[in-house]
């Protein structure tokens, strides 16, 4: 039996199978839909670009610390050091093709930095970076940039445990990656400091996830919810694997975060759709143009006037009601029991399955 194994069944903790694979595949900075993006090492750091069968080496202070990427067609056009390189794929890691530091920009624009390898390739005339990356990296990354500053720890715990169980049940929803690093899927950006309260929450529940009949659930979470979180009948979405329940969430039922908006009658008829009514119109109008789908609609002057509340689809986790029972002493066990009722936590592990049969 592995070490780990036995310590995990000394503290009580159930197990499942094994994940297939510990890294997940970000597509990133795809919002910015560009032709040209820039890749460069961390100042101490070198990076292999292998394409086209070349190997080029990037390395701060060299004639090659900077390399230009750019769609040509379907094709790349990678430049560096005045010397050109055309090709349909790219990978950028460290030396011996590990997982490596890597600063990636859209000029003029962001500039990133990850720790994992890229791949970049051409569709639709676009560039599409891809960072395949550990999932424990990403699960701190996404703690980092789903919560607000201040969250308390057991909070920042139950986010974890919520957003890993997502990256080990979700997918499916790209083509070309397994996440994207929008609200999509989950919001992903750099990775937090080591130090960090993120990352000490993704690092206290490493390899725990929620799961319910014996299957990690697709954890879905909410900024804020209306007073009760949504089972998912009732804003018309259909059913899966975990049902969801409405839950009383004490925080917004005392004190709802409420809204206004005003929508034209077309709009007014698509959100009657339910949640996916509501995600068309925050698509052509943005993200935030019908903060949640719990509201109660007046018609005044051809407009139709929302008054709602909550921030978000409102199933599963409420962000702003998990702050609250922190601060009131819940652990992140309490917090998961009360917004994922019928779930289990169980700890997925990473080695060989026949290592504990
Ligand atoms: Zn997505
Ligand atoms: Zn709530």
């Amino acid at each position: 039996m592995h070490w780990l194994c036995a310590l995990l069944l000394s503290l009580g903790l159930p197990m499942i199978a094994p994940a297939q694979t510990p890294t997940v595949r970000i597509g990133v900075l795809g919002i910015f839909h560009t032709q040209h993006l820039t890749l460069a090492a961390d100042p101490a750091g070198e990076l292999l670009v292998s394409a086209a069968g070349q190997r080029i080496f990037l390395r701060g202070g060299s004639s090659c610390s900077l390399l230009h990427i750019r769609s040509a067609g379907a094709s790349l056009l990678l430049s560096c050091g005045g010397s050109e390189v055309r090709a349909t794929q790219m990978r950028a890691s460290g030396r011996n093709q590990q997982a490596t530091e890597l600063v990636i920009a859209v000029p003029g624009k962001i500039k990133r930095r990850y720790f994992g390898v890229l791949d970049l390739k051409v569709a639709d005339g676009e560039l599409v970076p891809i960072v395949t990356m550990d999932r424990e990296t990403a699960v701190a990354s996404v703690v980092q940039a789903e919560t607000a500053p201040g969250t308390p720890l057991e909070a920042l715990k139950a986010q974890a445990i919520v957003s890993r169980s997502y990256l080990v049940a979700g997918g499916g929803r790209h083509s070309n990656f397994d996440f994207c690093d929008l609200t999509h899927c989950q919001f992903l950006r750099e990775p937090p400091a080591a130090d960090s309260p993120a990352a000490a929450a993704a690092a206290l529940t490493r390899d725990l996830v929620l799961t319910f009949d014996e299957k990690p659930v697709t954890a879905m979470f909410t900024r804020s919810c209306s007073g009760h979180t949504r089972a998912l009948a009732e804003i018309g979405l259909p059913q899966t694997a975990y049902p969801y329940f409405s839950v009383l969430c004490d925080v917004c039922y005392k004190n709802p975060v409420r809204w206004t908006r005003n929508v034209s009658r077309d709009d007014a008829a698509l959100l009657l759709r339910g949640e996916m009514g509501r995600l068309a119109v925050d698509r052509v109008l943005g993200w935030n143009a019908v903060p949640s789908n719990n509201f109660i609609a007046h018609e005044q002057d051809g407009k139709v006037m929302l008054e709602g509340t909550g921030q978000g689809h409102g199933l599963g986790l409420c962000q702003r009601g998990a702050r609250g029972m922190a601060q009131h002493g819940s652990d992140f066990r309490e917090i998961l029991e009360h917004y994922f009722p019928n779930t289990q936590l169980k700890v997925l592990l990473s080695v060989p399955e026949s290592e504990f049969h």
